[in-house]
């Protein structure tokens, strides 16, 4: 036998991404004494953004700040056992005996519970130069999380889909808002009305380039400036853990995400999921809330 803890005990839940919803549901099993795997790859979605927003307490801080304090709040308890790496498949090995979680290493540790918490990507972003390295700090998903602080300033939606109406209708609560439909559909007359009682300005043509700080580059040569730009991010879960398992999926509006009961455990018995990966449409303080809920179904069906 190794002498490494992750690997030896059979765990009393393993937790997979250590995130805002993974931290949070491992912290109610630690404080109910159990023995808790966390298996972390450290790439939280938000790892993009220097500050976040519209978390209670929180306001303002480095996202990554406040994983760091809460990772080593939960470290002081002694039956935790931390893990970093990426899980790369999971099974379940029988009635009684839980679940196997295989590690990029090669190495298994098995657990009596699994807790899914790990997030969605958002790989679908406009293929237009000028996107990818703004994104975060110029570019955002969630006018809750970053339209503050674009301090009422010009802002625009580059638009993938025909969603991103609904987003322009929005956003000009905070700011002159234009939406940049890129050739893709028209809106239709209703559109058409609401977007012109919400003053939102419609551009038509082709986006070649984002410059500067959020500039616009038209294909037919106009840049317009902008404070600040929003996209309907459409998401994947980011690991394929949920589906080896079994468990259901829904399809939301932006992607994929995980079915669960009002508990957060999956359609399999003993899997639990929580954070962005098991809602339509997540963010810091959900994903905490749902982690409660399910550390604490975890935790109590283990009496059953
Ligand atoms: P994540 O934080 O994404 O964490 C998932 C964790 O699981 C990661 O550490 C990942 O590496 C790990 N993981 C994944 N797969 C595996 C695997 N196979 N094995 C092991 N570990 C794995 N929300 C706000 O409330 N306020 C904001 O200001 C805000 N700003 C944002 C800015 C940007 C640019 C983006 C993209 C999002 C922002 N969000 C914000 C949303 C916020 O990031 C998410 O709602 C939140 O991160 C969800 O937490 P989570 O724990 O579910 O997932
Ligand atoms: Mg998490």
């Amino acid at each position: 036998m190794s002498a490494d803890p992750a690997f030896d005990a059979i765990h009393d839940a393993i937790v997979v991404g250590g995130s805002y919803a993974g931290l949070s549901a491992a912290l109610q099993l630690a404080r109910a004494r159990r023995r808790v795997l966390v298996i972390d790859a450290g790439q939280r979605r938000n790892r993009f953004a220097r500050t976040s927003h519209g978390f209670l307490g929180q306001d303002g801080r480095d996202p990554g700040a406040i994983v760091a304090d809460a990772r080593a709040q939960l470290l002081a308890y002694p039956t935790v056992t931390w893990l970093e790496g990426a899980a790369i498949a999971g099974r379940a090995l029988g009635d009684a005996d839980g679940f196997a979680i295989a590690l990029a290493a090669g190495a298994e540790a098995r657990g009596r519970r699994v807790v899914l918490a790990v997030g969605v990507v958002d790989d679908s972003l406009p293929d237009i130069p000028g996107v990818v390295e703004r994104w975060g700090t110029h570019i955002f998903h969630c006018p809750y999380c970053h339209g503050y602080e674009l301090g009422g300033g010009a802002i625009g939606v580059l638009a993938s889909s025909p969603l991103a109406v609904h987003s322009a209708q929005m956003l000009p609560d905070w700011g002159p808002t234009t939406l940049f439909t890129r050739g893709l559909f028209e809106p239709d007359a209703d559109q058409l009305r609401l977007l012109d009682r919400r003053g939102v300005t419609i551009e038509r043509a082709a986006v070649t380039a984002i410059e500067g700080a959020a500039d616009v580059r038209m294909a037919d040569g106009r840049v317009i400036a902008l404070a600040g730009l929003f996209v309907v991010s459409h998401t994947r879960i980011a690991s394929p853990l949920a589906a080896q398992l079994g468990c259901e999926l829904e399809d939301g509006l932006l992607g994929a995400f995980v079915k669960t009961d009002a508990m957060r455990e999956t359609t399999v018995r003993g899997v639990f999921a929580c954070g962005d990966m098991a809602v339509m449409a997540g963010s810091i303080a959900l994903a905490v809330g749902d982690g409660v809920r399910a550390g604490v179904a975890a935790h109590q069906s283990l009496g059953r």
